[in-house]
């Protein structure tokens, strides 16, 4: 039997603001445990939320950035379940309101895109943390995360296998870093991904039963775990077997999703209107300052970037991975270096700086006009490509600028023709070997002898003017 798999996304992350959703402490992430508390995070009885605004401006941004309708009326609920970690016994949330709904989100898959439907996009709170010791025997329950506002963001069922949920995820991720409404910090759980799988029989009309998969810690680690469950589901139903609807855990050092508990429905939740807070009224004008507020979004800056520099899809997709990489980027071109170039140094050399130091491109000390400064001295012959890479270095290190460094370490290439001359014939004079292979047709030996040049001149002669000069020395 030949199956089709169907997965659905639901993306919880935190919000960027300063402050709680509905009080006034703050989101920072590493402060020491229930630090950032109140009584109304705290879950008191009788203390009264208050909506943060930012909270409600951030999630219209990324309503917007999805291409959701934005509700001018909807509502906060009350989701009522117990748990350690929400001392509330409720989780202020949104159930049949939610403030943004009915989006898409244009994806990338094997050079093409995709659109995958965003069927809601709702703002609630995040719960506390439970914490165990190592030892086992002690646990404890960390408020500083209780009341952090969260999005969840929900999608059709369109997306049919992993590696399209791992396309979606990276996408999704992108926007959101790109409107900076998060972090979408996985390893502080700023972004949290749980993938609704199921298999039918390809072609067959209606859904086949569905799991939960959850805790997952990476992106890949979700593309593994939609794997393991489709091959799971697929081997349960070849045996004549049902899928039981379940939430399961993905275990990722065992590579396999365990189940963890029978998957409650949403009445389980008793879920009812907040009497605590006011109806939510995102007017027309408010949304349209929101909209006038977003920057251009990746996939349409992608599409920019080959277009308006003549980049492959590929370059152009590394450069706008990120919005200060691609702001980089931009910055270095109209500082005057010519694209190709600019794109070359930045994802090869640079790059490969930022990876090593950890760092990332927004406090790297090389000044994006710097950059171009040294583009521009190996398009005009005053550096070898081959010393600019030294420069770039000592300009990563130091924060100085380009031509700062070439003049006081005397890097200035040698293009003086007499000079190069002397130093040519100085080689082939040393080497008559060599210059006897070249003139018998080893063409390799050229390569030798150039090498022997860059040599005596610490890599500064003009390379191209040694190759000349060299060829006509070795036919004389
Ligand atoms: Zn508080």
């Amino acid at each position: 039997m030949e199956y089709e798999a169907v997965i659905g996304m639901e993306v919880h992350v935190e919000l960027n603001t300063a402050s709680k959703a509905f009080c006034g402490c703050s989101t920072q992430f590493h402060a020491p445990p229930n630090t950032n508390v109140c009584p109304i995070c705290l879950g008191m009885p009788g203390v009264l939320p208050v909506m943060n605004k930012k909270a409600v401006e951030f999630s219209v941004a990324a309503g917007l950035a999805l291409n959701c309708t934005i509700s001018r009326w909807s509502k906060m609920d009350r989701k009522n379940y117990f748990y350690p970690d929400l001392a509330k016994n409720y989780q202020i949330s949104q159930y049949d309101l939610p403030l943004c709904h009915d989006g898409w989100i244009e994806v990338p898959v094997n050079d093409t895109t995709k659109r995958i439907g965003i069927t809601r996009a709702h703002l609630e709170e995040d719960t506390a943390r439970n914490v165990h010791t190592l030892a086992g025997n002690d646990s404890g329950v960390d408020f500083n995360r209780s009341g952090v506002p969260l999005l969840e963001i929900v999608t059709e069922p369109d997306i049919t296998s992993a590696d399209e949920a791992f396309a979606y995820l990276t996408a999704l991720k992108r926007v959101l870093q790109y409107i900076e409404v998060s972090d979408c910090n996985m390893e502080e759980g700023s972004l949290r991904a749980e993938a609704n799988v199921s298999i039918r029989p390809k072609g067959a009309p209606d859904f086949g039963v569905k799991t939960e998969v959850k805790n997952v810690a990476s992106f890949s680690g979700v593309h593994k775990a939609i794997e393991y469950e489709i091959a799971r589901q697929r081997r349960i139903l070849d045996e004549g077997g049902t899928v039981t609807q379940e939430t399961r855990g993905w275990d990722a050092d065992r590579g396999v999703t365990v189940s963890q508990r029978s998957k409650e429905s949403a009445h389980d939740y008793r879920y009812f209107p907040e009497p605590d807070l006011v109806p939510l009224a995102v007017d027309e004008d408010w949304e349209n300052t929101i909209r006038k507020s977003l920057p251009e979004l990746p996939l349409a800056r992608w599409a920019r970037f080959q277009e308006q520099y003549a980049l492959s899809p590929y370059d152009a997709e590394v450069l706008t991975a990120s919005r200060a990489m691609a702001d980089y980027f931009e910055a270095t071109v109209q500082a005057g270096a010519k694209p190709k170039p600019a794109a070359n140094w930045i994802m090869g050399d640079l790059q490969a700086l930022l990876t090593k130091t950890g760092l990332p491109i927004e406090t790297c000390k090389v000044a994006s006009a710097e950059l171009a400064a040294m583009i521009r001295m190996i398009d005009d012959g005053t550096i070898s490509g081959k010393i600019a890479k030294d420069v770039l270095l000592e300009m990563f290190d130091s924060g100085q600028g380009a031509k700062t460094i070439v003049e006081a370490r005397g890097l200035v290439q040698i293009s003086d023709e007499s000079e190069l001359v002397e130093i040519v014939a100085a080689v082939v004079a040393d080497n008559p070997g060599p210059a006897e292979d070249f003139r018998n047709g080893k063409q390799k030996a050229m390569g030798f002898l150039v090498g022997q040049v860059m040599k005596a001149t610490k890599g500064k002669a003009n390379p191209k003017m040694v190759n000349e000069i060299l060829l006509k020395a070795l036919n004389k």
